[in-house]
């Protein structure tokens, strides 16, 4: 029942998908669930509730949006917060990336670096 429990970044190198689906963090993979396409049994690591579903299904539990099929998460509303802010951030990134993609001309080159490493933080913070 802690509130404050294992939520720093770990600085896990280059795994997009946990980057851009921050939600699997807490819960726990039990299986993959038959059927493939993304879809596990999981665990929450904060009630302990298990589910079978997608990514849908772990933010639906943990930000009681979308997806169907699966209670909310009864961890304390601040951890909830926490996990709130995360997945927004990691949609802010998806966006940038995206954005990146389509763009046709490459990103400019900094020398100073700059520019790079505001872009940066402000992904990685708020
Ligand atoms: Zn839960």
């Amino acid at each position: 029942m802690s509130s404050s429990r294992a939520l720093a970044t770990e600085g896990g190198a280059g795994d997009d998908k946990l980057i851009l689906s921050p939600l699997w963090n807490h819960v726990e993979k039990i299986s993959k669930a038959p059927g493939g396409g993304g879809n596990y049994k999981v665990r929450c690591k904060f009630c302990s509730k298990i589910w079978s579903g997608s990514y849908s299904r772990v933010k639906k539990h943990f930000l009681g949006e979308g997806g169907f099929g699966v209670k909310e998460c009864t961890a304390d509303p601040q951890t909830l917060k926490i996990f709130k802010t995360e997945h927004e951030n990691a949609l802010k990134r998806k966006a940038m990336s995206n954005a990146a993609k389509s763009a046709s001309v490459p990103l400019p080159q900094v020398h100073d670096g700059t520019e790079l490493s505001v872009s940066y933080m402000l992904a990685l913070k708020a």
